[in-house]
């Protein structure tokens, strides 16, 4: 038999996923010899054998790897065989100059681990922070690659014998496991009272009394700490008061599926993103059983447990609310002595331990739309893993918006979307941003030749991009923001060439200065043009109108000629004066406007709830409201005057508010249809993106598809990024690539 000789360079997820004990097995099956070790670019093997068996390894490589395992490329050498190795042997990590790993995000509680947590006779019997080579802590605990112990916050916790051999055997599920410990050598649980007195003592059973008191407790997670209560309408509200949080929905953490299917329906693709590895906060339509005051709309975030400590604090209770712990619109807390200090008032207890987070990450936030993740907040169990693309991109750092802020930064065929971040008016998030920044660059080994952020002057981000590229020299690209979000779903789908966008949301920087918001557009990842909108409502007192909703709908009816509310002389005034009253075609802005039509209620308590609430109370209806349009400058603007006019007729005549409500959407939908065929007469195209957040609208969403799908049209929609801001960091990267190449020579 011919013996042979190949070395492989395989890149991708592998390390931290179980890869080299896959390889030993594989190895051992195909009796070959040699040797493998983790690279800054993923895993390094020789090896050493019969023909054929060398390229039975190969192909089994690629169709049996481990599940949490992915395989970007695999660089094959063939040699000739006379190293002679004996066995399979596996060598110390190598510190390249290059970086190419990538990093694995947070994976939940693997099921040998569950069966381990409550099994009486195994070490490990209920110990809060047990994992493996399959599970466990990764992307929150790691600060420097490549992935070995002393560079994660495990670092500081030597393994005890019995860990270390388990380790350091092959055939152990805990072979190489970098966050392996046990109660002897590994993280502990410790409980600080309210008055700010430790006991180590049984803390998880405090923390359970505390719960059951209806108390309040502050638990550290995987990514951040959580403000934990029992779901019931009083102690939620005593949350709402002491976390200023008048209505914005809460999370809730369920024991299990059965748990879950009490508070909500659940579809079992619905069940899949529940229970897969990477345990979001899944959207669900919510049921009768929900107590008052947890969500105000129609549907519930719910998630299911993620770590050993979650499966045990759970054991006693079906359900608790499970907020991020933090200070209005401050980054999530991820310090002990800091969760202490800054949630005096706020948690009535604390529920510890001495593993520390290195790097924040909320706990991501999806729902599934026709079978795929339609992604709102993609955080822990996504970040970092990159969007592979097929062919390579320039280095870029693509600055994101501002209040859904995020970025993006690329290497190769990569690009690694970072986690959620926030708002970065907040001074902390905007250093947390700051941070994420270094800390991708640095974890990745990428410097960026370009920055690209939004076209908005006063966007933290765009400052941020605008000193780098001082500081750094660098090339900076500004892309308009709705440009951005349609170039985002393109990528998002895998398209290239030309698009039609249909661009809704609630405010952007518009090329013309004013602000947008209900835009069609015609481009590519080069250059647009803006072929329809809304006609421009004035906005009296510009950002307050964004919770004192009651403004917008003065506005609309001004701006119809209708009668305006009769406490409303000194808006008329101002909006006769054209004082402090800056237009916006934002499509949000028309939702809240319509709602506190409909409703009569003028003030919000957070952005977007009014066309949340919107949805929420439509009715299907038949009732079809008139859509009227005007061209101006080659833009089909949709004249929102006629379908004021005609709900406020509607609600005079008695039609229920629902329905109108519905009938709104419903001519959205007519015309944003309209809109799309002026764009395909003037240019052919027929394929057409639907990006911004108000596509986080259920009601809209799926019909306008159906609708542009029955006009012949190919729609698409967000399966990886976020149809809202978060999503338009991808966008303007791959624009600011596009415009590199062309300018390249
Ligand atoms: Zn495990
Ligand atoms: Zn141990
Ligand atoms: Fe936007």
């Amino acid at each position: 038999m011919a013996k042979r000789r190949i070395h492989l360079n395989i890149r991708g997820i592998v390390q931290g996923v179980g890869f080299r004990p896959f390889l030993h097995r594989l190895t051992e099956r195909y009796a070959l010899s040699g040797w493998v070790r983790n690279t800054s670019a993923g895993v390094e093997l020789e090896l050493e054998g019969e023909d054929i068996r060398l390229e039975q390894f190969v192909s089994a490589l690629q169709s049996e790897q481990p599940p949490l395992a992915v395989i970007v490329g695999v660089e094959r050498t063939d040699l000739p065989a006379s190293a002679g190795y004996e066995g399979f042997r596996i060598l110390e990590s190598e510190v390249l100059a290059h970086r190419q790993a990538l990093v694995s995000p947070d994976v939940s509680t693997c099921p040998d681990c569950l069966k381990e947590l409550y099994d009486t006779a195994d070490r490990r019997y209920r110990y809060p922070f047990l994992n493996c080579t399959n599970c466990g802590p990764r992307f929150t605990i790691i600060r420097d690659m490549p992935y070995d112990r002393p560079r994660t916050s495990m670092g500081s916790f030597p393994m005890c014998e019995p860990c270390e051999a388990e380790y350091g055997n092959i055939a152990d599920r805990r072979y190489h496991a970098q966050p392996t410990c046990c109660p002897d050598c590994g993280p502990a649980l410790h409980w600080v009272s309210g008055a700010g007195e430790r006991c180590n003592d049984a803390p998880l059973e405090a923390a359970k009394s505390a719960l059951r008191r209806g108390e309040i407790v502050a638990i550290k997670g995987l990514g951040g700490f959580h403000l934990a209560c029992l779901p019931e309408s009083e102690i939620v509200s005593k949350l709402r008061r002491r976390k200023h949080r008048d209505e914005k929905p809460f999370a809730l953490m369920c024991a299990d599926m059965d748990a879950a299917r009490k508070l909500c329906e659940i579809s079992p693709e619905e069940e899949a993103l529940l229970t897969g590895w990477r345990r979001p906060i899944v959207l669900l339509r919510k049921k009768a059983a929900v107590p008052a005051g947890i969500s105000d709309n129609r549907e519930l975030g719910l998630m299911l447990p993620y770590t050993p400590l979650h499966y045990l604090l759970m054991e006693d209770f079906p359900a608790l609310i499970m907020t991020s712990a933090n200070l209005s619109d401050d980054p999530v807390i991820i310090d002990n002595d800091q969760a202490v200090a800054r949630l005096q008032g706020i948690a009535d207890g604390f529920l510890l331990h001495n593993r520390d987070i290195t790097t924040r990450c909320d706990d991501s936030l999806l729902r599934v739309f026709r079978g795929k993740d339609y992604p709102i907040r993609r955080s822990r169990g996504y970040a970092p893993q990159p969007l592979i693309l097929d062919r390579p991109v320039a280095a870029i750092l693509a600055c994101g918006a501002e209040q859904k802020a995020s970025f993006c930064i690329s290497r190769g065929d990569q690009i690694f979307p970072a986690q959620h971040i926030g708002d970065l008016k907040n001074i902390a998030t905007l250093t947390h941003y700051e941070d994420q920044i270094t800390h991708f660059e640095e974890l990745f080994d990428i410097r960026p030749q370009a920055l690209v952020c939004d076209l908005h002057p006063d966007y933290l981000s765009t400052r941020y991009a605008q000193e780098r590229a001082r500081r750094d020299d660098l090339p900076l690209l500004q892309v308009q923001h709705h440009h951005a979000h349609m170039v985002s779903c393109m990528a998002d789908n895998g398209l290239e060439g030309e698009c039609i966008g249909l661009i809704w949301d609630g405010t952007g920087y518009g090329s013309d200065g004013t602000v947008w918001g209900g835009e069609c557009l015609v481009g590519d990842a080069r250059e647009f043009r803006r072929v329809g909108s809304l006609r421009p409502i004035p906005l009296p007192g510009g950002d307050l109108c964004t919770k004192d909703i009651g403004r917008v709908t003065q506005s609309l009816l001004w701006d119809t000629g209708l009668p305006m509310a009769e406490d409303a002389a000194m808006l008329r005034r101002q909006l006769e004066a054209g004082l402090n009253c800056p237009v916006s075609s934002g499509m949000g802005r028309l939702f809240d406007g319509v709602y506190a039509l409909l409703t009569g209620r003028t003030r919000v308590t957070y952005e977007g709830q009014g066309a949340i609430l919107l949805e929420a109370m439509a009715e299907e209806t038949n009732l079809r409201l008139p859509t009227v349009f005007y061209e101006e400058d080659g833009v089909l603007r949709l004249d929102h005057r006629a379908l004021t006019a005609a709900l406020l007729e509607g609600k005079k005549n008695g039609i229920p508010a629902g329905e109108l409500a519905a009938a709104f959407m419903d001519a959205l939908i007519v015309a944003g249809v309209t809109q799309c065929r002026h764009a395909r007469e003037r240019t052919g195209c027929d394929r057409v993106v639907l990006s911004g957040g108000v596509f986080q609208n259920m009601y809209l969403l799926p019909r306008l598809l159906d609708a542009l799908q029955a006009d012949g049209f190919t729609p698409y929609h967000h399966s990886r990024v976020s149809a809202n801001d978060e999503g338009i960091a991808l966008g303007q990267l791959v624009i600011a690539d596009a415009l590199l190449r062309k300018e390249a020579p």
